[in-house]
Parts: structure tokens; C-alpha cells; sequence
């Protein structure tokens, strides 16, 4: 367990937070979606309350090129939003680091706001580690821009669980510096690391996972550590396919990666009965709009391509999560995108809902499965929406999150 947000007083304090921000936008200054902001409230408020002075960070996009993509990129926007969620204004400085930012820090005053601009336009905050290690003038240069980040905090605040499978310099290297400071996570971490721990941990048996998307080699992992776990694992989407045609069935032009057949029947073998994979698929000969489907349950002709599970599927599946005690989903079950294949994953998110309502524990991950669940208007019915693909999936997998093992350890109660 890590410390939180509850174990520290703040008040006077320069607490820095690091918030996944990265919201879609429309076109430059738009919010489409301020569902990530709005998400970072009861940790603000609970901060704010508390009348720390509060320092804000985060990543937004993929900047490449500085200078093209500081108007694109910039948080400035956010800011706007934040203040009017807040009800309070949120000072949006020009830039991370530097001089004028710590001026402007050092002048703020208890339960005041300000947003530091994108940390992603400087580089220095995604050099990995693991090539650090052996350029020394990387290193440099990561440690001194997370050094000067670090100059700003009395406290430091992980909340931003979509990035803490992430080595970026706000995440792991500003906690590893600020040594002898707090360092905790905020409400939304915790959420996270509860249901995402709980479901691994102590699972209300039987514990059921469903997996999908696209391919097999991005969930390699989360598939072993979680079939040691698990008492069924069911596989839907694109990655079935690899499994299917590794074991010699026709699958078309069906999405397969063939470097991973052997591990593949591996897999099949080592998962025995617990392993699940569709026995019907809806095809077409092309992913468009209103295509013409059928479904098939054997071999896929040549000329077609498996984007859906199919009705038989969709009923087995059903009638194991009607049984199971916990669920944890990741991953659609076709190309949901595109009507008339979104089906399967349409059908799953509202078996979910079923489940929580008798009781079960169900569990999301994925920005795919996200939308899913709520184009299905059914994501408030569900136990917990995880807002880390990679980062839960990582989770899932048994790995250790970099940015949440640089925070502090909860201390252990002490019974007498
Ligand atoms: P992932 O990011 O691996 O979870 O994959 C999500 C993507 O997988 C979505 O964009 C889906 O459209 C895609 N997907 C799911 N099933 C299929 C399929 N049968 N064929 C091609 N793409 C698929």
C-alpha cells in the first residue's frame, strides 16, 4: 500500500501534482471530451480544502516538432476548463521550469492554482532509462529538468495512473529526488490501485477475464500472469484469430500474426480448458459501414476477414460472466468502430452491466473498452472504469509500475 493524499497535511505547502491531463481535442483550444479533467476534482478539492498551494503538471499529445506544436499542444485550454470546474482561477504559467515559473510559484499564496505548461515540450521528460544508462549526457539532462521540477514541490502527488507505467521524468525521477519529502498517491490512483488489486489479489471467485482487440503480442503478458489467475479467460477481437488459425483453422484474411502461433498453442496448452476462444465469428469482405455480413462457424472463406464473435460466441460468454464473481475486460471483441461489428463488444458491455447489478465486481480497462461500455450507456454501471490502458494492462501482468513504486509506503498498522 502506498501513502495517499489522507496521511498529509498540506496547508502553506507547495504540493506539485502530477495529472494525466491528455484530453482529445477537437481542433486547437477545443476540448472534446473533459472527462480527464473533471476526474482529477476530488483531489484537487480535497487538496485545495486542506489550503495547499497547488502546482499542476501533466502531458498532453505527442509534441514532435517544439516550436509547430506549442499552439497545438499547449494545456492552456485545460486551464479554462479547470477554473470553471474549480469555480476558482488556475494560473497558466508559459512554461514547466525556469526562473519565471519558480518566480511565480514562490509568490502564490495557501489554496491558489497554477498549471505548468505541457511537460512533453521538453524532451528531457520522455528519455527512457534504460537509454539513459548508457549516455551519460542523457542522463544529465533528464535529471536536471526533473531536478528543476523537484525545486518547485514541498510535496509531490502521483494521480495520473494512465502514465505511471511510464519511466518520464515527472513520474519517477522528481519522487526519487524529492527524497525525504512526501510523496503519495491522490484519490484517483488509489481508486485504481484498489480495484486493480483487489481483482488480482482476492477476487470474488470465479474470477472471469475477457480479452480483446488487436493483437495477441500486446497482451502477451496480461494473458499468462492472469491465466495463472483466473478461472476462465475468454478471447474475442483480432487476437482470437491468431489463436485459431495457430491450432490449423482457416481464418481468411482475418488480422493474425504468425511470429506467435507457437507461443500461441503454447498458450492453449498450458490454459487448457480455462482458455476460451470464439466458436462463431461475423465476416465480411471489407471493414466499411452497413457491409454485408455473415457468420460462420468453422473455416472463414478466402475472401473474407473475422471482425466480430459471433451469436454462439456471444451466448457462451454471456453465460460465463451470468456465473462469474469478479470480471476484468480489456479490449473489444471486433471492430466496434464500424457498425454492423460492434456486436460482440455491444452485447459483452451490457452482460457486464447485468453482472455488477446481481452483484459481481466488473472491471474496465483500455480506451477502447472505455468507449465501448459507454457507447453501450452503460459505463456508470459498471464496478470501475480503469482510465490506464497500458498502465492496467502492465498492472495486470504483474509488473511493477515505476511511477507508483518511487512514492512512499503507507506505514503498517501495528497491532499490540
Ligand atoms: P487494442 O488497442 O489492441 O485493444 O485493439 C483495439 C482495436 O482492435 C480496435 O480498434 C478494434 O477495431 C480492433 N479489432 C478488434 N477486433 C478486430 C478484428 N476482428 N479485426 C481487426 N481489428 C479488430
Amino acid at each position: 500500500m502506498k501513502k495517499t493524499i489522507d496521511d498529509i497535511g498540506v496547508r502553506g505547502q507547495r504540493v506539485l501534482v502530477r495529472l494525466d491531463l491528455n484530453v482529445p481535442l477537437e481542433e486547437i483550444g477545443r476540448i472534446a471530451d473533459d472527462r480527464r479533467i473533471r476526474s482529477t476534482l476530488p483531489t484537487l478539492k480535497h487538496l485545495l480544502d486542506d489550503g495547499g498551494r497547488l502546482i499542476l503538471m501533466s502531458h498532453l499529445g505527442r509534441p514532435l516538432d517544439k516550436a509547430k506544436d506549442r499552439a497545438k499542444y499547449s494545456l492552456r485550454p485545460v486551464a479554462s476548463r479547470l477554473s470553471e470546474l474549480l469555480g476558482r482561477p488556475v494560473r497558466m504559467l508559459d512554461d514547466c521550469v525556469g526562473p519565471a515559473v519558480e518566480n511565480a510559484v514562490a509568490s502564490m499564496k495557501d489554496s491558489q492554482v497554477c498549471l505548468l505548461e505541457n511537460l512533453r515540450f521538453h524532451e528531457a521528460e520522455t528519455i527512457k532509462d534504460k537509454k539513459a544508462a548508457n549516455d551519460p549526457a542523457l542522463r544529465e539532462r533528464k535529471d536536471s529538468f526533473a531536478r528543476q521540477l523537484a525545486t518547485l514541490a514541498d510535496v509531490y502527488v502521483n494521480d495520473a495512473f494512465g502514465t505511471c507505467h511510464r519511466d518520464n521524468a515527472s513520474m519517477l525521477t522528481v519522487p526519487e529526488l524529492l527524497n525525504g519529502r512526501p510523496c503519495v498517491v491522490g484519490y484517483l490512483v488509489q481508486k485504481e490501485l484498489k480495484f486493480l488489486g483487489d481483482a488480482v489479489t482476492k477476487p470474488a471467485r470465479p474470477f472471469v477475464c475477457l480479452l480483446g482487440g488487436a493483437k495477441v503480442s500486446d497482451k502477451l503478458g496480461a494473458i499468462r500472469n492472469l491465466l495463472t489467475r483466473c478461472d476462465t479467460v475468454m478471447v474475442g477481437g483480432a487476437m482470437a484469430y491468431t489463436f485459431l488459425a495457430a491450432e490449423g483453422m482457416s481464418v481468411g484474411g482475418s488480422l493474425v500474426e504468425p511470429d506467435l502461433f507457437d507461443v500461441a498453442r503454447d498458450l492453449r496448452r498450458k490454459g487448457e480448458s480455462k482458455l476460451k476462444l470464439p466458436i462463431d465469428s461475423v465476416v465480411a469482405d471489407e471493414i466499411a459501414p452497413g457491409a454485408s455480413t455473415q457468420v460462420c462457424e468453422s473455416r472463414i472463406p478466402v475472401d473474407r476477414i473475422g471482425l466480430d464473435i459471433g451469436p454462439r460466441t456471444i451466448d457462451t460468454y454471456r453465460d460465463v460472466i451470468q456465473n462469474a464473481g469478479t470480471i476484468l475486460w480489456n479490449g473489444p471483441m471486433g471492430v466496434f468502430e464500424t457498425p454492423p461489428f460492434d456486436g460482440g463488444t455491444l452485447a459483452m458491455a451490457r452482460a457486464l452491466a447485468e453482472a455488477t447489478d446481481r452483484g459481481a465486481v466488473t472491471i474496465v480497462g483500455g480506451g477502447d473498452t472505455a468507449a465501448a461500455v459507454d457507447r453501450a450507456g452503460v459505463a456508470d454501471r459498471m464496478t470501475h472504469v480503469s482510465t490506464g490502458g497500458g498502465a492496467s494492462l502492465e498492472f495486470l501482468e504483474g509488473k511493477v509500475l515505476p511511477g507508483i513504486a518511487a512514492l512512499d509506503d503507507a506505514e503498517r498498522e501495528v497491532r499490540p
